[in-house]
């Protein structure tokens, strides 16, 4: 990773950021000598930093991984923050952040280096999406694009689909979206209508998508079609499409007015008569609903990284807060009842914080299966709902004001139970793992 790292560095410059780093009391046990020695050693884990938003803490982390995150964080600060009410008044980003996402290196982090992709690890990019929402900016469909999105094609795509789209998609010059939901098919993805069907060498694609995130910026969108109505079941008539912006009979609707995530682009695609060459086949046809099979928990551990993340920095911004508000003569973290409720808090954000850095680990090294991703993110979107509601009410009206940052949080909240598969579907797929034979 080494390599990898320092050109990572180049690119964003490397700078000291002045950002604080971890300190600890020196009260510190002494050392089990017959515990072996780790390159982390004395790394110590969030719930024991001064602040959950600290660098130099986690021990799934090492010193690579904080400079990287160092740098992230300042291009959050920098070139992100200070736009981000614009977007949400636009209802978008701009595509210049796209592009200088890509030239800071924050876009396809983990996609190997020979597809034109960064060449970090999952650790990475996950870094990316904590400090997005340790940022409180939700607008850029970054994860989506670079975690979800370019992982199809790395994993199905031709080696002519991987040229064309993998270096773009890393400099921020092709946005990507995925297409799986219809105004009548989200959670029963058996049950789409749109179809691809065959003329000669090409396929005729028909049908609408709603809620795509990045649709209205995309320039390629992975759209899931039904290419064989008569197969033994629905799932082994699906494939997948790579269907270009600017494609005959591909329109994009509206920008879809949401209840939160204000800055990010969520639209209606329609496909009359798309025209797609056999080159737009992504993998093998009638394969598409094993390859989101094989995807989805991967999308599922980036909704609970972010929950978690979006966890901590409300708890953070709460803390700040109530040391600061006064109320019948002292500050509220005087009150014993408010102590309690953060003491609650910290301990819930810190449990599932546990949990969240085991199964990012275990993803970075051999992969989490589906029923654990679907626990990630059953349990910490509700955890972030929880802590929001919290949070908000802990700021009293003021929690109620959007320029109060846990405002924008506690709307931006309420779809991550919703989207990636609902938290009903999670727990059938954790049920069927518990009860299977
Ligand atoms: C902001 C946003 C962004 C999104 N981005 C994308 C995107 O980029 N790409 C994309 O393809 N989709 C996207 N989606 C769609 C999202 O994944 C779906 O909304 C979600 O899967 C739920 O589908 P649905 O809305 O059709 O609800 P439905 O499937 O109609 O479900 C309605 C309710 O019934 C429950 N339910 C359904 N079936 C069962 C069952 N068998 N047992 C118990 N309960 C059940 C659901 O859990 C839910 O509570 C996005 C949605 C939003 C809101």
């Amino acid at each position: 990773m080494a390599l990898n790292f320092a050109r990572l560095s180049q690119r964003l410059g490397n700078r000291s950021t002045g950002l604080r780093q971890a300190r600890f009391l020196s009260s510190t046990p002494s050392p089990n000598p017959s515990v072996k020695k780790q390159k982390y050693e004395g790394r110590r884990e969030i719930f024991e930093a001064p602040s959950m938003l600290d660098i130099g803490v986690r021990r799934i982390f090492d010193e690579e991984h904080d400079m990287f995150r160092q740098n992230v964080r300042r291009f959050f600060q920098e070139e992100v923050i200070p736009q981000h009410e614009k977007w949400e008044n636009d209802g978008q980003v701009s595509r210049e952040i796209w592009e200088r996402a890509g030239e800071n290196g924050l876009l396809g982090v983990a996609t190997p280096e020979e597809f034109g992709g960064i060449g970090g690890d999952f650790l990475m990019t996950s870094i990316v999406m904590e400090e997005q929402s340790y940022s409180n900016c939700s607008g850029p469909g970054w994860a989506l694009h670079s975690d979800i999105v370019m992982p199809y094609i790395t994993h199905y795509g031709s080696k002519e689909q991987i040229e064309k789209f993998i270096p773009a998609m890393t400099a921020g010059k092709c946005i990507g979206a995925i297409a799986m939901t219809e105004p009548g098919a989200g959670s029963d993805l058996q049950g789409i209508r749109t179809n691809a069907r065959r003329d000669g060498d090409d396929y005729i694609l028909n049908g609408s998508k709603v809620f795509i995130t990045n649709g209205y910026m995309s320039d390629l969108v992975i759209v899931v079609a039904i290419t064989d109505p008569k197969a033994k079941s629905a799932a082994h008539g699906i494939s997948l499409f790579l269907v270009e912006e600017g494609m005959e009979g591909f329109k994009k609707g509206r920008k879809l007015k949401k209840m939160g995530l204000k800055a990010q682009d969520t639209a209606e695609l329609f496909f009359e008569d798309v025209r797609l060459p056999k080159s737009a086949l992504l993998g093998e046809e009638g394969k598409g609903f094993y390859y989101l099979m094989n995807e989805l928990p991967q999308e599922r551990l980036l909704i609970a990284i972010m929950c978690q993340a979006a966890s901590e920095f409300m708890f953070e911004e709460t803390r700040k807060y109530v040391r600061e508000r006064k109320a019948f003569g002292k500050t509220l973290s005087k009150v014993q009842v408010i102590q309690h409720r953060l003491a609650e808090l910290k301990t819930e954000i810190s449990v599932t914080r546990a949990f969240v850095d085991q199964c990012m680990d275990i993803h970075n090294t051999r992969g989490l299966d589906s029923s654990t991703a679907s626990m990630a993110k059953y349990w910490i979107s509700e955890l972030e709902n929880r802590v929001a509601y919290e949070c908000v009410q802990l700021h009293g009206g003021w929690g109620y004001m959007w320029e109060y940052p846990v405002t924008k949080t506690y709307v931006d909240a309420r779809v991550q139970p919703i989207y990636g598969g609902s938290n009903e579907i999670m727990k059938e797929l954790i049920a069927r793992q518990i009860v299977s034979e």
